[in-house]
C-alpha cells in the first residue's frame, strides 16, 4: 500500500499535487511520501511485536538522513554497510547499539570509528575479516561484538545479480566452518561474538527460503551452544521483496513471514535481528520527471524524459521494471512508445513498450517503486546534477537533498598548477 494516488485527475504524494512539488524544485526528482515509510516500518515490526527483535533498516536502500531519522523514530535500528552510512545513521540520530556493520570488506578505520561509536554488533563475513577486526580492537583494548555471518547456502530463487546466500556467492562464511571459527573467537580476548547472521538476497517473492535460512540458523545456534558457546543474537538479513508491477505478482505480506521466523526463533532465546529495506522504502518513493520530447525512430516512438539511468539506474542495471504512471490523467486512447533518458548509453531505456495517453512536452511522469535503490545508487555520471530528494508528509513537503548546482559539482574538483 501506498499514498500516492490521484485526485481531480493530479497524482499526488500524500496531500501534496505533484506538479506543486515539480514548481519549486524542477525536475528530475525523487519524492517520499512519510506516511507510506512509518507504515511499512510499523506492519514489518508489527509482526515481532513483543519478542524484542531489531529492525535494522538497510541504509544503502534509502539513505537520505531525514528517512533515517523517521525510521529511527519508529524505533529502528540500522544496517550500515560503510564507514559513510555509519556517518549518516548516527547523524541521523539513530542509537549505536541500533546499528550493525554489515559488508564483505571493511576497511580499518571503518572498524575503528565502529567500535568507537559502541555498535551493537559487527556482521564478519570470513576468516580473514576476523583476523583484521581482532587486531583493531586490541590496538584500542575493546572486545569487538560480532555475529559470525554464515553462508547457508540456500538458493533465494531471486535475480543472481541480487542473490548472495548460495554458497559461490562471495558473501557470507562457508556453513561448515562457523562453529570453528565461532568458537575461536570466543576464546579470543579482543573478540566477543554475539551471534550468527545471514542474509540470502534481495526481492525475495516466496517465503520457503527465508523458513529454510531460518531453520538453518537455529541449527547452527543450537549446535554452538552444545559446544559451550553464548549465542545471544540471530540476524537473518533483509530481502523480502515488493510488488513492481501493479498488475503483478503479489509477494508474501510481511505478517506471514513474521509467523514463520517468530515459529523458528520465539523459544531459542535469541534477540532476532531483522534487515529489510527494499520492503520499507521500495514502494514509498517516486521517481518524477518531465517529457523532453517525442522521437520516432523508423515506426518505433521514444519519448525522451528530462531523467536519466545516471538518476535511476536499476532498470540500466538489472533490467528492473518500474511502473510508470502520467501525473495528469487523459482520456486520450494509450500508445505504444519507450521511455528513455538523454544519457549518451544505448541503455538508458527506463521502459519499453509503455502505454502513455498524453506524454507531450513539458508532461511529467512518474516512476512507481523508485524509494529504494534510487536515489542511493545515482550518479553524476554525464555531468548531471543529482536529482533532488522531497518528502511529503500530509500537507507538507521539503527538500530534504537539494539539487547541486555546477559550481557545487566541480568544487571538489582543481587543476594541477604545474599543468
Ligand atoms: C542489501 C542488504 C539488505 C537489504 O536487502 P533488501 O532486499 O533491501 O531488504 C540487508 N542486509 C544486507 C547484509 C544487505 O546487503
Amino acid at each position: 500500500m501506498d499514498h500516492f494516488t490521484y485526485r481531480d485527475g493530479v497524482l499526488h504524494a500524500e496531500d501534496v499535487p505533484l506538479p506543486l512539488i515539480a514548481d519549486e524544485v524542477g525536475t528530475p526528482f525523487y519524492v517520499y511520501a512519510a506516511a507510506t515509510l512509518r507504515r511499512h516500518y510499523r506492519v514489518f515490526a508489527e509482526g515481532f511485536a513483543g519478542s524484542g527483535a531489531l529492525v535494522a533498516f538497510a541504509v544503502k536502500a534509502l539513505s537520505n538522513i531525514a528517512v533515517l531519522s523517521l525510521l529511527g523514530k519508529e524505533g529502528a535500528g540500522a544496517d550500515i554497510v560503510s564507514g559513510g552510512e555509519l556517518f549518516r545513521a548516527l547523524k541521523a540520530g539513530i542509537p549505536a547499539d541500533r546499528i550493525v556493520f554489515s559488508g564483505v570488506g571493511k576497511t580499518r578505520a571503518e572498524m575503528k570509528a565502529a567500535l568507537e561509536a559502541g555498535i551493537l554488533q559487527f556482521n564478519v563475513e570470513s576468516e580473514a575479516e576476523l583476523r583484521q577486526l581482532a587486531g583493531v580492537a586490541e590496538e584500542m583494548d575493546v572486545a569487538a561484538p560480532l555475529a559470525l555471518r554464515v553462508n547457508p547456502d540456500v538458493d533465494a530463487g531471486t535475480d543472481t545479480r541480487i542473490s548472495t546466500g548460495r554458497k559461490n556467492d562471495k558473501f557470507g562464511i562457508p556453513w561448515d566452518e562457523a562453529v570453528r571459527l565461532y568458537t575461536e573467537a570466543a576464546a579470543h580476548p579482543s573478540l566477543a561474538p554475539r551471534g550468527i547472521a545471514m542474509h540470502i538476497g534481495s526481492q525475495i517473492t516466496s517465503l520457503m527460503p527465508f523458513e529454510k535460512a531460518a531453520g538453518r540458523g537455529r541449527d547452527l545456534v543450537t549446535a554452538l551452544r552444545g559446544k559451550g558457546c553464548e549465542v545471544a543474537s540471530l540476524d537473518l538479513g533483509g530481502g523480502l521483496g515488493i510488488p513492481y508491477r501493479q498488475d503483478g505478482e503479489v509477494p508474501p505480506l510481511p505478517s506471514d513471514y513474521a509467523a514463520i521466523i517468530r515459529r523458528l526463533t520465539d523459544d531459542l532465546g535469541v534477540q532476532v535481528i531483522m534487515e529489510p529495506g527494499r520492503l520499507i522504502a521500495g514502494n514509498a518513493g517516486l521517481f518524477v520527471t518531465e517529457v523532453l520530447l517525442q522521437k520516432d525512430q523508423d515506426g518505433t516512438q521514444y519519448v525522451i524524459v528530462d531523467g536519466g539511468m545516471n538518476d535511476l539506474m536499476r532498470p540500466a542495471l538489472y533490467g528492473s521494471h518500474h511502473d510508470v504512471q502520467e501525473v495528469a490523467q487523459s482520456d486520450a486512447e494509450p500508445k505504444s512508445c519507450h521511455i528513455a533518458g538523454p544519457v549518451c548509453e544505448s541503455t538508458d531505456v527506463f521502459l519499453r513498450d509503455a502505454a502513455l495517453r498524453d506524454p507531450k512536452e513539458g508532461a511529467l511522469l512518474a516512476f512507481r517503486g523508485a524509494g529504494a535503490y534510487g536515489a542511493t545508487q545515482s550518479s553524476q555520471y554525464n555531468t548531471r546534477p543529482l536529482a533532488p530528494e522531497v518528502l511529503v508528509d500530509g500537507e507538507r513537503f521539503a527538500i530534504i537533498r537539494k539539487r547541486p548546482s555546477y559550481e557545487d559539482m566541480l568544487s571538489g574538483e582543481a587543476v594541477p598548477s604545474w599543468l
